[in-house]
């Protein structure tokens, strides 16, 4: 009840009421009402802002980490192209050494080869001295031979074979 209504002694407010009724004009009620309703609504806002609140500091957070996880990465990528400029000049004096080692193999194979002429032809030698030996050796016995037969034959001959001696040597 409001206004009066239900007012047994016929008052025209609550000053004359003697029956006790409710004089509270229902605007109030109304108005209470809504206040009400306002009230459960901002409360329902608050606990929303709260978790607004809540997801907002758990985004910081993880802004936060992620900047120093950026900044760790930053880091880890100066590091590592450091790492890989130092790798390339390490490869750059790598090469440089192959290619000393390369002229030293070279010319140790000239010198290998040089090596296997001189020995080829050092048999060489020895076998045209060997030649040579048996050559004197067949002359000698003919040069003997001949001096039995016909001495000026034979002074030839031997001529001839001290000359070969004297080229040999
Ligand atoms: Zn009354």
């Amino acid at each position: 009840m409001s206004d009066g209504k239900g007012c047994n002694c016929e008052a025209r407010d609550s000053s004359e009421c003697g029956c006790d009724a409710d004089w509270t004009p229902q605007e109030v009620y109304d108005l209470r009402a809504r206040v009400k309703e306002k009230d459960v609504r901002i409360a329902a806002l608050e606990a929303e802002n709260e978790e607004n609140r809540k997801v907002i500091q758990v985004a910081a957070n993880k802004l936060e980490i992620m900047g120093k996880s950026r900044d760790e990465l930053e880091a880890d990528k100066a590091r590592l192209e450091g790492e890989v400029k130092r790798q390339d000049e390490h490869k750059v004096w790598l090469i440089a050494q192959l290619k000393e080692k390369d002229k030293k193999i070279e010319l140790s194979k000239k010198f290998f080869d040089r090596h296997k002429e001189f020995v080829a032809l050092q048999a060489q030698l020895q076998q045209y001295k060997d030649v040579m030996g048996k050559v004197r050796e067949v002359l000698s016995k003919h040069a003997l031979y001949l001096e039995e037969l016909t001495p000026d034959v034979a002074s030839d001959a031997l001529d001839l074979l001290n000359s070969l001696e004297k080229s040999d040597e």
